[in-house]
């Protein structure tokens, strides 16, 4: 293998040649232990940039990455030890495009799976982006130099052991999440809030924590006690139970702060975020009305009745579905692909989804009402499927019936109040009916055609790209996930894009149900993992089977038999 220093001279030989001249250094290069990988040369400094991998021999102690979970806490943690050592070493720009630019893709305040750094018995690897430097497309070999020949190899020095007891903590802290969220059905709960988490982000567009928050205080009535492996060993919050939990309460007063805190505890946050102790079942799945979506072939018949037209409702087709019959359907689909709790928030709700009051009875014939409303399922998605609801909604007690428990926020602080809205149930009477026609059944399983995913755009067989967390380029078709609210890493997202191609591709025809292909899926993920989804797999983060199901069942394209 050549050394740094011919790579050093290498580059001062193409020094001002056109740029293709750097697909001379693609290649391993070494000094003392570090090894550097060239593994792909841009082809031009506009271009997407080139690969590089840092590798030097692991170090850490065993301890911090002996099981799956620790390991994807440590690599987190030097993704994040590494983001730090560029934005001190790497001088950044120098020339056009983005010469010079070096990037590792490291999380945000979840802490996921991810493809950008890989610790194993062997080694702890970086895996970089790097713009190459030129000057329109004339090499600049000596800026080159400096990034490839210094500053890596000053990045590379954070892969080594550093600020170990934070190592530790950040370690012990996912470790710890996940024991919380494991224990969860065993003990009857869909979620867990410890006492004194924070659950307020800085703004709608930070996730970061809002300064000066009022910390969770635990109602007595809901408290539970969980053990951890490491300290502080104990944990004391709230449990939700599972079955039909109701948050209640006066408008501003934290309602939507507590379930959106729920829906990203499917994941680990890192500490200092105020979520590292919240823990949520991790097939809760947010859903929400969406109109304009597309839905293919959904049986929301428990929903939705006769449509106008003689629709047929049990194989349910729209481009361009309504509040209620998006909701409807993005509450079938769910279940369908194992969701065991469904999360609602009445801010993002249809209301004629959600109810009918006695006096819409009296005035609309229930022979003029397609919708069952969800009042009047929520009891039998429990009773009969076993799927647990979170439901906020402060502007109806209509549901007091339907509901478990019942938490009402007040200057967001919870209290449980059942037995008072039982009382108050109990007193008043709504005058409405029950409206449900035929018992709730599960989902009939459905069977994607594989080669309704096609991917292809123009002369490229596959062209599938990431513009943002929530809009995937598929083909030629423009994925647009703005409702699908657990995506929260754009790298999850770009490995959507890819598991979208593996499920037609691998595990899609033969007549396999959506629920097999994405149990397969899954399988492949966990033996080989997120690097078999591309052979640019080094910005992936791992998406929930439920994020996969999601973006699927929003292609435009999508046929299932
Ligand atoms: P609701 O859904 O009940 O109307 P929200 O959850 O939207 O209320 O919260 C209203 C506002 O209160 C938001 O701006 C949120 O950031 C803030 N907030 C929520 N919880 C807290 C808290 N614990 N401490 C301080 N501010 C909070
Ligand atoms: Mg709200």
């Amino acid at each position: 293998m050549a050394s740094l220093e011919d790579l050093s001279r290498e580059l001062l030989r193409i020094d001002g040649r056109g740029y293709k001249a750097y697909k001379d250094i693609a290649g391993r290069w070494t000094e003392d232990e570090l090894v550097l990988s060239i593994d792909h040369v841009q082809s031009d400094p506009f271009a997407a940039p080139s690969r590089v991998r840092l590798r030097l021999p692991n170090r850490w102690p065993t301890d911090l990455w002996s099981t799956r979970t620790r390991r994807i806490a440590l690599e987190d943690f030097v993704a994040r030890r590494v983001a730090r050592a560029i934005r001190r070493e790497a001088a950044g720009r120098r020339g056009s495009g983005k010469s010079g630019r070096v990037a590792i893709d490291a999380g945000g305040q979840e802490v996921l799976e991810r493809t950008a750094l890989a610790i194993d018995g062997e080694g702890a690897e970086a895996r970089l982006e790097v713009g190459l430097p030129a000057a329109g497309r004339r090499i600049l070999g000596r800026e080159a130099e400096a990034v490839l020949c210094d500053e890596l190899p000053r990045i590379a020095a954070s892969l080594l052991p550093g600020e170990e007891e934070e190592a530790t903590a950040f370690v012990e802290s996912v470790e710890n999440h996940e024991t919380l969220r494991d224990q969860l059905r065993a003990r009857g709960l869909v979620a867990f809030v410890a006492d004194g988490a924070i659950l307020p982000r800085e703004s709608g567009v930070s996730e970061r924590p809002l300064r000066g928050a009022v910390a969770f205080r635990t109602p007595e009535a809901l408290r539970v006690e969980l053990a951890v492996p490491n300290p502080p060993y104990r944990i004391a919050g709230m449990g939700v139970p599972t079955g039909v939990t109701l948050v209640v309460g006066g408008g501003y007063h934290g309602k939507s702060t507590l379930l959106r805190a729920l829906q990203r505890a499917v994941h680990p946050h890192v500490p200092g975020d105020g979520r590292e102790a919240v823990a949520t079942d991790p097939d809760a799945v947010k859903v929400r009305a969406e109109d304009g979506r597309r839905v293919e072939r959904v049986d929301i018949s428990p929903f939705i009745g006769e449509l106008p037209g003689g629709r047929d409702t049990r194989a349910f087709s729209s481009d361009d579905a309504s509040g209620s019959t998006s909701q409807a359907a993005a509450i079938v689909e769910a279940i369908e692909a194992g969701a065991r709790a469904l999360l609602l928030d009445e801010d993002t709700c249809a209301t004629n989804f959600m109810i009918r009051d006695a006096r819409m009875q009296a005035l609309v014939a229930r022979e003029d009402e397609p919708i069952t409303p969800f009042v009047d399922r929520v009891r039998e998605l429990w009773e009969s499927l076993a799927v647990s609801t979170i439901l906020v909604m402060g502007g109806s007690g209509d549901y007091f019936e339907a509901a478990d428990t019942v938490i009402a926020m007040r200057g967001w602080e919870p209290d449980l109040v059942t037995e008072r809205a039982r009382e108050i149930a109990g007193a008043r009477d709504t005058g409405r009916r029950r409206e449900v026609a035929s018992p709730l059944a599960a989902p009939r399983r459905r069977c994607p055609d594989p080669r309704s995913l096609d991917p292809s755009r123009g002369r490229r067989d596959v062209k599938i790209d990431t513009r943002s967390v929530s809009e995937i380029g598929f083909g030629a078709e423009r994925l647009d996930l703005r409702a699908v609210e657990q995506l929260v890493d754009r790298s999850q997202t770009r490995a959507v894009g890819r598991a979208l191609l593996a499920l037609r591709e691998r595990h899609l025809g033969a007549a396999a149900t959506l629920a097999d292909a994405l149990d397969a899926l899954e399988a492949q993920l966990d033996a080989d993992g997120l690097e078999s989804l591309s052979r640019h797999w080094m910005d992936l983060a791992r998406p929930r089977r439920h994020e996969v199901a999601a973006a699927l069942n929003r292609l435009r394209s999508l046929r299932v038999s």
